[in-house]
């Protein structure tokens, strides 16, 4: 990308953003300019903000405005697939994107939540997912692409526990296959975690401002597993202080943002991008925040 940024003679700015409705509150910006300027890549990550019905009109502008590629929020992840030429196959699979990339003109659409999710987990808490037992609470826009980048590290089960028996039971019967995934209510859920290696908590319960809230008894909690959270404000959730408590490995939610983020830009720029200089620039702007 460098070589391509210098041999034009003049420079070759990289334009990237965000599309979103809100957008205003999005930290992608902040995240990825911390990682072009620490690359000395020049180039802008802005937010866009972008109303359904406009949603056509902004991804034309975006295929013939010179962006590299864009990230793509809610609400428009489901949209957004309308207006692409083509989709990759875990994209396909999960029924959403996050990420779209400018091949001169040709819009290709990615999903980076998942896999980034499972990259954070590998990283910073647990290295070897094969073989291992998970429960995954929650069975929504999230869990699609988590439980579709688990399934891929080859765990020996997933039981999805959700507040909705029926969308649990959905979910597991679209990835239930090589790896076994079953679907369950609440009610199974104390039973059926002593089993587990691994607990991810998928479900908005905890986010602030409800951070007292829990999405299920501490108790039920074994001590030792590997607990996750998906939630990164609070950066440390109630489920994670709790299973702190009772002597289980804790992972957050901010590793997963970042590595969303890191794939995401991998695909534009067919390089790393510097995961400490992107925590940095969160971690400060999580310690600024007043929401
Ligand atoms: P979603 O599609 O709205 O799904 C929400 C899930 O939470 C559903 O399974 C829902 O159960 C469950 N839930 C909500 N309130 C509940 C309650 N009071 N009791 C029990 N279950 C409840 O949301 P999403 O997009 O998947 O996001 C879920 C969480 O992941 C959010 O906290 C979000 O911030 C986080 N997230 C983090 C990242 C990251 O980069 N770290 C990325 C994406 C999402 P029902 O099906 O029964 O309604």
């Amino acid at each position: 990308m460098q070589k391509r940024v210098m041999e034009s003679g003049q420079e070759h700015r990289v334009q990237l953003g965000v599309l979103g409705d809100p957008i205003a509150q999005s930290r992608s910006p902040l995240m990825h300019q911390a990682a072009l300027d620490a690359a000395g890549i020049p180039g802008e990550y802005i937010a866009i903000h972008v109303t359904r019905e406009h949603l056509g009109d902004v991804m034309r502008d975006i295929r013939v405005q010179g962006f590299r590629g864009v990230n793509v929020t809610i609400p428009h992840k489901v949209e957004v697939m309308n207006y692409l030429d083509e989709l990759d196959e875990a994209a396909r699979r999960i029924g959403a994107v996050n990420t779209v990339v400018n091949e001169q003109g040709r819009l290709k659409g990615y999903n980076t939540d998942g896999v980034g999710y499972v990259r954070s987990l590998k990283e910073e808490a647990i290295a070897q997912l094969s073989g291992l037992k998970i429960m995954m609470l929650g069975a929504g826009g999230a869990a699609r692409g988590v439980l579709d980048a688990l399934v891929a590290e080859q765990p020996d089960t997933v039981y999805i526990v959700n507040r909705t028996v029926d969308k649990a039971a959905s979910l597991a019967a679209e990835w239930n296959g090589a790896v076994k995934v079953e679907g369950y209510g609440l009610e199974d859920a104390e039973r059926l975690v002593r089993e587990v290696d691994v607990l991810i908590n998928t479900t908005s319960v905890g986010m602030y401002p409800a951070i007292d809230e829990l999405p299920f008894p501490a108790e039920w909690i074994p001590e030792g597993i590997v607990v996750s959270d998906l939630i990164y404000n609070p950066l440390e959730t109630r489920l994670l202080l709790e299973s702190k408590r009772r002597g289980c490995k804790t992972h957050g939610g901010l590793g997963m943002f970042i590595y969303q983020g890191a794939i995401a830009y991998e695909h534009w720029l067919g390089q790393t991008p510097s995961i400490p200089h992107m925590r940095e620039a969160l971690l400060q702007s999580l310690g600024n925040q007043t929401e």
